[in-house]
């Protein structure tokens, strides 16, 4: 039987553990945290994502700014609108929505935040110090994930895992954090991707598989071993009959024929994905108590 984990509730546990932090930050003197959020155009799902983002800064007692910007905004206001955040001593951490408009140059926004704000910790500094076992703002998406096979004591010193996937928010950061000489970590760290050939004959070799493809349904039972701990990332809406929204959530999982034989399963929805969120949050408090960079 296996264990399932539990994003929403972990989440919920840990934005409670963050608000209590809050308390105790304001009743020492300090302000709250602050998350700036930069939102370019009228894309429906940035939207949503932003939405969430402030509704969760409200819930643990943040400060958060939304800065809106027209679709055709020019890149030079963009940058000054960054610098003017990373110049502000009442803004902790700054996220720059993705994706943005064709026309703006998404490495050159990112590579104007501080890195010292970057709380999405897309920033090359970020990125390299989190390589080298510095300290660092982690992505929202890999310390989520992080954050759940910990609190699950999921074992990973020792163990095979196999990611799928090696995209720069995702994939490749899980690699290099599994890989760690740290708890979690201390795996041995198998990428596949679109190249990948026989991908099953390596899945199956797998005490851990990190499904991060994109490709609902995709790790079947037949291409996992028995005891295999199972951590599913992809999130593909699909068009459905059967739900009143008129579409479904599919896992890079198909889970009916893998969580027989797993030790540990996420679900989609309710697993990987709430953890996103409140990482971030966990990174702007880091950012506000200057716990990363002093
Ligand atoms: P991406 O499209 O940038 O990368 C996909 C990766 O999968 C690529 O590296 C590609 O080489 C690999 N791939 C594609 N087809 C493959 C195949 N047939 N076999 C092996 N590898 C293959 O995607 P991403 O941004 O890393 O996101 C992956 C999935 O995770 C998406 O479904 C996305 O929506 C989801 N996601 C979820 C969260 C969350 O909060 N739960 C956060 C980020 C992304």
């Amino acid at each position: 039987m296996y264990t399932l984990i539990d994003g929403k509730k972990t989440s919920a546990e840990i934005r409670e553990e963050i608000r209590g932090e809050v308390e105790a930050l304001k009743k020492s003197g300090h302000r709250a945290p602050h998350l700036a959020a930069i939102l370019v155009g009228h894309d429906g799902a940035s939207e949503t994502y932003v939405a969430a983002k402030e509704r969760a800064c409200r819930e643990v007692g943040f400060d958060s700014t939304v800065i809106r910007l027209e679709e055709d905004v020019r890149e030079e206001d963009l940058l000054d609108q960054v610098r003017r955040i990373n110049g502000d001593p009442a803004i902790d951490g700054l996220i720059v929505q993705l994706p943005l408009p064709e026309h703006l140059d998404e490495q050159k926004v990112i590579e104007t935040i501080l890195p010292e704000k970057d709380v999405d910790g897309f920033h090359p500094v970020n990125v390299g110090r989190m390589v080298i076992g510095l300290p660092a703002f982690i992505s929202a998406t890999p310390a989520g994930i992080l954050e759940l096979i910990k609190r699950y004591g999921i074992p990973t010193e020792g163990r095979h895992c196999v990611v799928i996937g090696r995209s720069n928010i995702v994939g490749k950061p899980m690699s290099i954090l599994l890989a760690r000489k740290a708890d979690p970590g201390n795996c041995t760290v198998t990428v596949c991707h679109s190249r990948t050939r026989d991908l099953a004959a390596i899945t199956r070799q797998a005490d851990i598989v990190i499904a991060a493809l994109g490709k609902a349904g995709f790790l079947k039972g037949d291409m996992v071993k028995e005891g295999v701990a199972v951590i599913d990332v992809g999130i593909t809406r699909l068009p459905s009959d059967k739900t009143k929204s008129g579409w479904k959530l599919y896992g890079d999982v198909d889970f009916e024929t893998v969580a027989p034989k797993s030790s540990y399963i996420t679900p989609v929805p309710g697993g990987v994905g709430p953890m996103t969120i409140v990482s971030l949050l966990k990174n702007t408090l880091l950012a506000a108590r200057k716990e990363i960079y002093r």
